[in-house]
């Protein structure tokens, strides 16, 4: 057997929560308490990494002790709430005060339906969401098609952000209501072998199927951060500054732009969502050092005119992941912000929910010659490349990657089965993607057997929407694979449907598809949009145990031309 390590030392991991570990551990004392955690972009507010932990630590014991008094839930340790909320100034709150309550914490795609809010919903178990003044509606609807009445839901809901400014969150509880009124002593403690109790359940279609809760512990989460630490760029309290465009419910953003930011001491600018203009006005604002990012983020920087028109020179860092990001984008957007006079490092990672999620970071000197790897492995991770029939690729050839380390998950929530499908007995788990390494230990992600597309980094679980699209009662044969935009720089999902009655070439099968595409747009989130196109095919192609034939698929997608 094969076994690569990092070239980068272990490093030594405490069992404890994740709370404690932020807010009261080593990590915390070395970074003033006055330093600014998170600042809102929109208003300018701030909140400093001491005034974080009070307000945690109030808002926790108010959620414990206040909240069933004012007609919620009873919320108690170990018991699951949600969040589904766009990025604000209030996530970084609700987040932590759930964790310093000893709740754990699902976190909800912010564009979800009713319908796709409400799997989660059941399936994760929670029993109280808190949520955007906006979305409400969203979340009742989805509460009352669960069962509950009006009466019921309004105990379920906590609303995040400023009292009384929206008229539709009258009568609800707020999370203002919770905080002020009294505080825990402490953070609930998860030490030893506590630590390895669930603290965020994102939601991950795994490498088939629909989405799984996801268990990442405490103990996955610390060590991710001190993980990723020595394999990303050196940062310096009071002169970094992070911009947060990525999605606080994505683990990339979950854990990189909250405890991550945390650990390294630099405030977090918190954007609601990603706008060229607004990204970039906002580089100049706050003087923005270093932003997370997505592949498409990159088109924009290159081709939006608020490059030019704002000053970006501050900016030092840029790290995509999520997806794949090309080496000719990245020397595309190096010499693009060189021009406005930002010498940018544009770095690259790979991870995945299922390992809390950072895998790989290219290092920072490495970053034009190694442009489209993955990069190195971070440390405390061991790697293996395994080809067919479970024999180690050779090296400089492509296997699957089966990484061993203290930053697999727990398991898929409620699913032993699909957890004993994804980590072996000895500890590995296998991600699904097909990887090269290099004789310097570079890894580059070259295919994905795992079923899954992804749409400009968002999970977009082919079985879900092949289950969808046999809901539809012209359509009697359904398979969704990706196909990629260059111009987009993601995959789009693109369904191949077999029609109950096959529609007549040309203006009928146009109708026909476009009619799909629209019932589709009406039940999904935007990101699983069928914006590859749907194509009428006469059979979908099967394996002799009726396994859709994805590859067949996906080399047939390859060869049609561009999105439908
Ligand atoms: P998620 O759990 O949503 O983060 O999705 C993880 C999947 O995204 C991985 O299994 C990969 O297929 C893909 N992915 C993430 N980062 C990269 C990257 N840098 N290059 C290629 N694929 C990536």
């Amino acid at each position: 057997m094969t076994i690569y390590h990092s070239p980068i030392p272990d490093l030594a991991i405490p069992d404890e929560s994740l709370f404690t570990f932020l807010f009261e551990g080593k990590v915390d004392r070395e970074i003033p308490g006055t330093t600014p955690a998170f600042i809102d972009a929109p208003t300018g507010r701030s909140v400093t990494r001491s005034e974080l932990k009070t307000a945690c630590l109030s808002l926790g014991w108010g959620l414990r002790n206040i909240f069933a008094g004012l007609g919620g839930m009873e919320i108690t340790r170990g018991d699951t709430v949600m969040i589904f909320s766009p990025n604000s100034f209030a996530w970084p709150f609700a987040l932590f005060g759930s964790i310093a309550a000893g709740f754990k914490v699902t976190l909800a795609n912010s564009s979800y339906t009713p319908a796709e809010l409400g799997y989660q919903w059941k399936d994760s178990g929670a029993k109280v969401v808190f949520t955007h003044p906006v979305f409400v509606p969203t979340v009742a609807t989805m509460l009352e098609a669960n069962g509950a009445s009006k009466e019921e839901a309004r105990k379920r809901i906590v609303i995040m952000g400023v009292k009384d400014r929206n008229a539709t969150a009258k009568g609800f509880i707020h999370m203002d209501d919770l905080f002020g009124k009294g505080s825990l002593s402490a953070a609930e403690r998860f030490d030893g072998p506590l630590s390895n109790e669930t603290a965020y359940l994102c939601y991950s279609s795994g490498t088939t199927g629909k989405p799984k809760g996801v268990e990442s512990t405490h103990k996955n989460i610390i060590s991710n951060c001190l993980m990723i630490r020595p394999a990303f760029p050196p940062t310096q309290v009071e002169k970094d500054v992070m911009l947060g465009i990525l999605p606080f419910y994505h683990i990339f953003g979950g854990v990189m732009l909250l405890p991550f930011a945390m650990v390294v001491g630099s405030p977090v600018v918190i954007m609601p969502q990603f706008e060229p203009e607004v990204f970039c006005r906002n580089i100049e604002k706050y003087k923005v050092t270093i932003s997370l990012i997505v592949p498409p983020v990159c088109l924009a920087i290159l081709h939006h005119p608020a490059t030019n028109k704002y000053n970006l020179k501050t900016l030092r860092l840029l790290m995509s992941g999520a997806a794949p990001l090309g080496a000719s984008l990245i020397q595309a957007v190096h010499d693009k912000l060189k021009s406005v006079g930002a010498h940018t490092i544009i770095l690259q990672g790979y991870g995945l929910t299922e390992m809390s999620p950072v895998v790989h970071i290219l290092p920072r000197d490495q970053f034009l010659s190694k442009a489209g790897s993955a990069g190195i492995l971070v440390p405390n991770l061991e790697a293996r490349l395994v080809g067919d029939g479970g024999v180690d690729a050779k090296p400089g050839e492509s296997g699957e990657l089966w990484l061993r380390g203290p930053s697999v998950m727990k398991g898929y929530l409620n699913n032993p089965e699909a957890t004993k499908e994804s980590i072996t007995t000895e500890g590995w788990y296998k991600t699904g993607d097909v990887c090269v390494r290099d004789a310097e230990g570079y890894y580059t992600v070259v295919d994905r057997i795992r079923e899954l597309i992804k749409y400009k980094g968002f999970q977009v679980p082919p079985a879900e929407m092949e289950a969808l699209l046999l809901q539809h009662p012209k359509i009697v044969d359904a398979a969704v694979v990706g196909v990629y935009s260059e111009e987009d720089v993601t995959e789009l999902p693109r369904a191949y449907v077999v029609p109950r009655v096959k529609p007549r070439l040309g203006g009928e099968s146009e109708a026909f598809s476009k009619e799909i595409q629209e019932w589709v747009q009406g039940r999904v989130a935007k990101h699983k949009f069928l914006r590859g196109g749907v194509v009428i095919i006469d059979q979908v192609p099967k394996s002799a145990a009726g396994k859709i034939l994805r590859r067949q698929l996906r080399d047939l997608a390859k060869a049609e031309s561009g999105p439908k």
